[in-house]
């Protein structure tokens, strides 16, 4: 399977990431994560990214499709993965589905959450405080959400567009939304293996 999860900061895509990641056997990929961890080690990668993820923006398109392409070409990724947090431009989906194009691979689906803004910016304060994220302040949490809406919306269109979308209402419990998360992996899963049998029909 390989899988996209969209949706907005705080919509809680990385924790059913990393849960349907440990469900389905394949790797949980966070371009968010891989940037903070180049930030902690002080990497040239991390030097360029460290003061644009602090005000909430995005890293250029080059450097995370070129750092995309490093993580997918490792072993684990072979057989599916779970995107978190990437694409997040349409110029990032279009290089991916080059990329992917290029190996013979295909997405399986797209994952959309929605959770309405005032939960979001709620949530991401609690986490400000749980996990001292330099990203979760009160003003970068708007200019992150304002640079969602700008850049990262339209990938809504473009994978609906392919019939890759699913919708996910990202309110409830973390089980509640993990339900729902099985159940539109197992329809996206019904309609590969339906659309494979009829090409071979
Ligand atoms: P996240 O953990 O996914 O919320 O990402 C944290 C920050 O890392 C974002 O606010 C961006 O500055 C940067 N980032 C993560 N993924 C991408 C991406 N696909 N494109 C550009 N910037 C990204």
């Amino acid at each position: 399977m390989r899988i996209i999860f969209l949706g907005p900061p705080g919509s809680g895509k990385g924790t059913q990431a990393s849960q349907l990641a440990k469900r389905l056997g394949v790797p949980a990929i966070s371009t968010g994560e891989i940037l903070r961890e180049a930030v902690r080690k002080q990497t040239a990668l991390g030097q360029k990214a460290k003061s644009v993820m602090e005000r909430g923006e995005l890293v250029s398109d080059d450097l995370i499709v070129a750092m995309i392409g490093e993580r997918l070409a490792e072993a684990d990724a072979r057989r599916g993965f779970i995107l978190d947090g990437f694409p997040r431009t349409l110029a990032q989906a279009r290089a991916f589905e080059t990329m992917l194009s290029g190996n013979g691979d295909a997405l399986s689906a797209v994952l959309n959450f929605s959770v309405p803004e005032a939960e979001l910016t709620e949530r991401m304060l609690g986490r400000a405080q749980a996990e001292g994220r330099a990203d979760d302040r009160p003003e970068t949490i708007r200019e992150r959400l304002r640079v969602y809406r700008e850049k990262t919306e339209p990938l809504v269109g473009f994978y609906r567009d392919r019939d890759l979308l699913a919708e996910i209402d990202g309110v409830g419990s973390v089980s509640e939304v993990a339900g729902r998360v099985d159940e539109a992996v197992s329809s996206s899963r019904r309609a590969g293996s339906a659309s494979a049998s009829g090409r071979t029909a």
